[in-house]
């Protein structure tokens, strides 16, 4: 008997929610578990299956999350809080004996750092346990490290270097949304660039490098340089690549609207006192923008995420290889009620979390993704609705 709880009903949550429970012979039982129980009530009654239930839990809690593992006894946890919360979900895991999966890397509250390294330092802790941390999988990362692993394994004898393209070439109509969680969102693209070369890390400007793409069905997008976490596991588990980066598109309206947020200080994660009370400004942002679950119905167009890698292939000889998906914000809507930037990070996730059910990607202690088998993952997360596409030989523009 399969039993999970996913924690965290936001869009991303939703959607793994909705995915699980069309394969009901793989998760038998699903939990949907979160700070706002009536959020969960009602995904749960929008699937409308009788082996989806809800909990409520304060997942800053350590004791609140014991309490909830030992309620339901779940083999595997889906972590689609926040990335706060990844610590204590962890040390949850490890008292009640539950395996752990997520798709964003541990964050603290105070600084916008992220880093693999404190989740790293569970590894020992999961191995003595005979427990499965999967790290990081949702597209990118996720699907991003599983692209890169699929080509090592199956294409290169050698990789040299990696750029991951992330295009929205979506239109939500709104003058300035964010696609997920706003604060998680702006902390992440308001910080230094940075990028490896030649064994080091090498540190820019916020959004200071910046080129043309060309993305599939989509055409040329800006595209800026930034730092992105799964740089830091891909670059140590493909000890070969030399070059490693991350490229996002913005639009001209997001990039200004940003700057003027950060100008007159909304982007600030620090406490303040307004009128007696502490705030953090990008908090009080976050409660007057667009939710990004409620962009989905008037969403079109599409996302372009995917690897543009070059080395030297199996025989020796150069090679240039793309794969990517491209999702339909509008499909992705009509399926789960939620745009293609929850889907492709949704997906993923029930995907990860199948692979560990089926005994596929078990392998006790705390790993990224490109550390398990790529194969069965990417059959099936084409089938799940992300299907993928592989481009040899021609010019990766990078
Ligand atoms: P949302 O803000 O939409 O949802 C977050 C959910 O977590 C909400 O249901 C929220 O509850 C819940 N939550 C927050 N704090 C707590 C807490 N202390 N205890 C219990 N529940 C809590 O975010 P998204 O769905 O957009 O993103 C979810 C995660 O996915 C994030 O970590 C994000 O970084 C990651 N992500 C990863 C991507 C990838 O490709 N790897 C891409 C996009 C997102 P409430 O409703 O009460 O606020």
């Amino acid at each position: 008997m399969n039993k999970v709880i996913i924690i965290g009903c936001g869009g991303v949550g939703t959607v793994c929610a909705h995915k699980c429970a069309q394969y009901p012979e793989v998760f038998n039982e699903i939990v949907i578990a979160s700070r706002t129980k009536s959020k969960c009530d009602a995904v749960a009654k929008a699937i409308g299956k009788p082996n989806v239930t809800t909990d409520q839990v304060d997942a800053d809690s350590v004791d609140e999350l014991v309490a909830l593992f030992n309620r339901h006894h779940p083999n595997l946890v889906i972590n689609l809080a926040l990335p706060y919360q990844d610590l204590t979900i962890m040390e949850a895991c490890l008292q009640c004996g539950v395996n752990y999966l997520d798709t964003a890397n541990y964050e603290p509250r105070d600084e916008a750092h992220f880093e693999y390294s404190w989740q790293w330092a569970y590894r020992e802790r999961f191995e003595k346990a005979g427990l499965t941390a999967i790290l990081g999988c949702g597209f990118d990362p996720g699907v991003s490290g599983i692209y890169t692993a699929y080509a090592a394994k199956h294409h290169f004898k050698e990789m040299h270097y990696l750029d991951i393209v992330d295009c929205n070439a979506g239109n939500h109509g709104k003058a300035f949304a964010t696609n997920f969680n706003p604060e998680i969102n702006i902390r992440e693209i308001t910080q230094k660039g940075r990028y490896y070369q030649d064994g080091k890390w090498i540190e820019t400007g916020a959004l200071e490098i910046h080129q043309p793409l060309t993305y599939p069905e989509i055409g040329p997008r800006e595209s800026y340089l930034m730092y992105h976490e799964e740089l830091e596991s891909l670059v140590i588990n493909f000890p070969t690549i030399k070059r490693a980066r991350f490229w996002m598109t913005f639009g001209q309206e997001y990039l200004t609207h940003l700057r003027v947020i950060q100008d007159i200080g909304m982007a600030r994660i620090d406490p303040i006192i307004y009128n007696g009370m502490e705030i953090v400004p990008l908090q009080f942002l976050k409660a007057v923008l667009p939710n990004p679950q409620d962009l989905g119905e008037n969403y079109t167009g599409q996302t372009s995420i995917g690897c543009r890698i070059s080395g030297i292939d199996k025989q020796g000889n150069p090679l240039t290889y793309y794969i990517y998906n491209n999702c339909d914000h509008h499909k992705a809507y009509e399926e789960t009620g939620m745009q293609a930037v929850s889907y492709t990070t949704g997906v993923p996730a029930m995907t990860g979390a199948m692979m560990f059910l089926k005994g596929l990607w078990v392998k006790p202690g705390v790993h990224n993704v490109e550390e398990f088998d790529p194969d069965p993952f990417l059959d099936q997360v084409a089938e799940a609705g992300l299907p993928w596409h592989e481009i040899f030989n021609e010019d990766l523009e990078l």
